[in-house]
């Protein structure tokens, strides 16, 4: 099953400690601004995830979640990888 890595943009705050936390890098602030007003953070390396949710769980809004996903084509297209 792969794992689907989220960032609500509508919750997040742009305060940058997901970014600080995560140990490979992944996240950066983004540079445009959302309809909240904030920049949000978002996967600039998705790549690079390994899901170890630890900016879920350091997230004071909780705007990241990990959720399973059922996208086969994605799942296929990594098992080619
Ligand atoms: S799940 Fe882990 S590796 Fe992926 S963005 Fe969050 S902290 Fe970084
Ligand atoms: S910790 Fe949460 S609120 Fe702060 S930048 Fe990351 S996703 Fe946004």
């Amino acid at each position: 099953m792969k794992l689907k890595h989220t960032i609500d943009i509508n919750i997040c705050k742009g305060c940058g400690l997901c970014i600080t936390v995560c140990p490979k890098k992944v996240l950066e602030i983004a540079d445009k601004v959302s309809s909240k007003g904030y920049y949000p953070a978002y996967q600039a390396r998705s790549e690079d995830c390994i899901y170890c949710a630890i900016c879920c769980t350091m997230c004071p809004d909780v705007a990241i979640t990990i959720t399973e996903s059922a996208d086969e084509a994605a799942f296929k297209q990594e098992m080619e990888a």
